[in-house]
This record gives C-alpha cells, structure tokens and sequence, in this order.
C-alpha cells in the first residue's frame, strides 16, 4: 500500500476541485526545540484545500527529530538503548536515574518515539562516567548489577605472585 498516492488526483467533493500533491516548508515543534523541515501534502487546486496523510503527518515529524537531534548533536536511540543495557538497569531503573523520568518515556527515547531534550540528553551523558552513575544510583536508591567486563577484568587484575627462578 502507497498511501501517498491516496489522495493524488482525487475529486474535492463539494467544490470539484482536484488534488495535488505539493510540498511545503513548515517549522515543528520537538521537545522545546524546533525545525524548520518540508511536509509534502494535497491541496485542492481550485479552493486550496490542504489535506495531509498520516503518513505525510509522520515523515514530517520524523525529519524534524532527525534535523534537531543533529543540530544539538544528542543521543540517538540506538546509543541510548546501548548505553542503558551496558548498566543492565531496566527502563523503569534508568528513570529513576533521570530525576525519575517514567518507563514508558524512556522507551520512547530509545525507540525514537521521543526526543529528548538537551538537559536530559546531558544527563544521559553524565552517566557514562561510573563514578556519576554509581553516586545518582545510590541517590535513587537503585542497586547497580555489576557489569560483566568489571567482573572479567578484576579476575585478571589478580596480583600474580612473582616467583624467582
Ligand atoms: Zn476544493
């Protein structure tokens, strides 16, 4: 299913006109911040009526969380979902650590559902450090797994007793 060709030459009932496809160049509202991005739509070539497809709706939307995420050079959901599993912290934990930021809104960052915004991309990022995120998991009251490379590495950081020939 093209569901942009579901409007293309289609009768406007009631003034006869017919549908076209244009583009026009519209600023969308993310997070607090905005982009300036081209949403294709139909209008009506005789009354100028504008109708958009969902899907016109959604790619629209989509460029502005890319132009701004690149703009502010935040996190994609990717590198956030990668970061929250390297603490083996769920969802609802990694929230908890981000001034108790609920589940479903940190699913929807990693998903790319959300964007989020500079101050808690920066706090994302301040977690990366282990000291920080050791101290706001102790503030939150959120036991940290230790992660497996630490477990590896403090085995073979073992002191090797030196044996004179
Ligand atoms: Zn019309």
């Amino acid at each position: 299913m093209n569901a942009d060709w579901a409007l293309e030459g289609h009768v406007h009932r009631g003034c006869g006109g017919r549908y076209a496809r244009r583009t026009e160049n519209i600023t969308i509202k993310v997070s607090g911040m905005a982009a300036t991005v081209e949403r294709s739509l139909y209008r009506c070539d005789a009354c100028g009526d504008d109708q958009y497809t969902v899907e016109q709706r959604e790619d629209a939307e989509q460029k502005a969380i890319d132009s701004i995420r690149s703009y502010y050079e935040l996190l994609t959901p990717k590198e956030i979902r990668r970061f929250r599993e390297s603490t083996q912290l769920t969802p609802e934990q990694f929230g908890h650590l981000l001034w108790g930021t609920p589940r479903g809104v940190v699913e929807g960052w990693e998903k790319g559902r959300y964007l989020q915004n500079q101050q808690a991309d920066q706090l994302i990022r301040s977690l990366m450090d282990p000291d920080e995120l050791k101290r706001r998991a102790a503030k939150a009251g959120v036991v940290l797994p230790p992660p497996p490379e630490q477990i590896a590495m403090s085995s073979l950081e073992e002191p090797v007793p030196a044996t004179e020939p």
